[in-house]
């Protein structure tokens, strides 16, 4: 587990996490990892090649083996796969992959690599406050209604963004769940101003103002 200040920011589709991801990025000096794309990075390359997705073995196999690098371009196996992973044939089967018990403990494994490399940062997903870093000093469990949260992922769609939220809280694995010790802040009308505010008191108070 890393040494280093990992700001943990967990939440349904849309809630909000990379915007304020992002905002808090330039303030603290600290990189960001979108821990979603991981996920959706297995699935594409599932897809490509062929693999399906029942297959546990072979998909735990595929993530496993698989070299991946999340920066400004994701890519796995030297394919930049940046805006494949936003297709609707990946929207669909991310939740299916996220659920494989195998895929998540390599994934993890490489997130937890990740911060140490980068001497900590901004990390968010559906399980990073309860399973990758429970020891984090800031904890946030972002929400929003709905309605808002399909109008942030228009061009997914309701349906699809309501599918994922129902597989990804119900999985037996690692569901999305308010970890212990977590702040639950709603964003449908909060400014995100505001909620880096909140962030930055939170970073305060966990590192005696020495950030
Ligand atoms: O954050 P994003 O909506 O891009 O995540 C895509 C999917 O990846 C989620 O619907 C979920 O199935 C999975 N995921 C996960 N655990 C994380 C991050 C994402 O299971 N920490």
């Amino acid at each position: 587990m890393t040494d280093h200040l990992v700001i943990a920011i967990d939440g349904p589709a849309g809630s909000g996490k990379s915007t304020l991801g992002r905002a808090l990025a330039g303030r603290l000096g600290l990189r960001t990892l979108d821990t979603g794309a991981s996920y959706r990075a297995v699935a594409a390359l599932a897809i490509r090649r062929g693999v399906a997705l029942d297959d546990l073995a072979a998909v735990a196999s595929l993530a496993s083996s698989a070299r991946l690098e999340i920066s400004d371009r994701v890519m796995i196996d030297d394919i930049d796969v940046t805006e494949e992973i936003r297709s609707e044939e990946v929207n669909a089967a991310v939740s299916v992959v996220a659920a494989n018990p195998e895929v998540r403990s390599a994934l993890v494994a490489w997130q937890r690599r990740w911060a140490d490399e980068h001497a900590g940062g901004i990390v968010e997903g559906r399980d990073i406050g309860s399973v990758v870093f429970p020891d984090a000093p800031v904890k946030l469990f972002l929400t929003a209604n709905v309605e808002e949260r399909a109008r942030r992922r228009s061009e997914e769609g309701q349906a699809s963004v309501e599918r994922r939220d129902r597989m990804d809280s119900t999985r037996a694995v690692s569901p999305l769940t308010t970890a212990p010790g977590a702040t639950v802040v709603d964003t449908t009308e909060m400014p995100v101003d505001e909620v880096v505010d909140l962030v930055l008191t939170m970073v305060d108070a966990a590192t005696g103002g020495k950030r």
